[in-house]
């Protein structure tokens, strides 16, 4: 990167054999971290998820080989030990590897599996942190994670659960707070949240406000209640992937977009 600043530190060589989780942000490539821009200049493999916009990719250098190995929502998980596999196998040929994943490796996108992967093997990895898409949707759209007068903590969560794990009692206990819920992986199972969310008292007016494609082109906000929340994601058609922000911080958007400039 030759026009940086001289007061930056020297980035780190990614090394052969050496893999680097790298978080691609929520979309945008103007929203990567330099040290992300980095690592894709500096990659001979590139293994990177469906989620990712393709401008992104453009940063790689000319002789570097890229490896989809998209996971989107609902497929059989078997799929990411394969990915692993490719993963380590690409270090263990001495490669310089990139594993570029949506938002931030370690929030919802099973980087920590994969780090864990990489240890037990013995495989040399940094992480790269990545602005995640709950917050950096939520705060583009003028939602702020807190603010001294609405909360005091936000929780995010997934609307995706493994077959078996009790999804709902855990919903009903997340909304039991009373604290803003930034819901990733949630639009298939949009029913089942905002009644769990009902069914312990939220309030039927409580605000949700459902961002869609978050910075790419495509992007879409649908502004709704719990209680229509359902009802109003189905008529709008607005469809994953998307974040779903339910609680008081999204009623804050009205005022603070006023003169908010958007992403582009
Ligand atoms: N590690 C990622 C999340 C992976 S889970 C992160 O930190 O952002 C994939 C989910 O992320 C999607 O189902 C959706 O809920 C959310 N997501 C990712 N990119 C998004 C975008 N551009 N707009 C809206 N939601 C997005």
């Amino acid at each position: 990167m030759q026009s940086m600043p001289l007061e930056l530190p020297e980035f780190p060589k990614l090394a052969a054999g050496e893999v680097w989780l790298v978080g691609a942000g929520p979309g945008d490539p103007r929203l990567l971290t330099l040290m992300a821009a980095h690592a894709l200049r500096s990659a001979e493999a590139i293994v990177h998820d469906a989620l990712i916009d393709m401008r992104i990719l453009s940063l790689a250098s000319d002789g570097a080989r890229l490896y989809p190995a998209g996971k989107r929502g609902g497929k059989p998980s078997a799929q990411q030990s394969d990915i692993t596999e490719r993963v380590i196998a690409l270090a263990s040929e001495g490669r310089k590897v990139v594993r570029l994943k949506g938002g931030d490796p370690f929030v919802f996108g099973r980087g920590g599996e994969e780090a864990r992967a990489l240890a037990r093997a013995g495989i040399t990895y940094r992480i790269v942190p990545g602005l995640t898409s709950g917050l950096s949707a939520a705060a583009l759209a003028g939602i702020p994670a807190t603010t001294r007068e609405t909360n005091h903590a936000v929780i995010l969560a997934t609307g995706h659960r493994a077959p078996g794990e009790d999804s709902v009692r855990d919903w009903e206990a997340i909304a039991r707070t009373g604290q803003p819920v930034i819901f990733y992986m949630a639009m298939a199972r949009l029913e089942e949240i905002t009644h769990a969310f009902l069914r312990v008292g939220t309030h039927p007016d409580t605000p949700v406000t459902i961002i869609a494609s978050a910075t790419y082109s495509n992007e879409r906000i649908v502004e709704t209640r719990i209680a229509s929340a359902c009802v109003d994601a189905q008529a709008s058609d607005i469809e994953p992937p998307a974040i779903v922000i339910i609680g008081n911080i999204t009623g804050l958007r009205p005022e603070l977009s006023a003169t908010l400039i958007g992403a582009d």
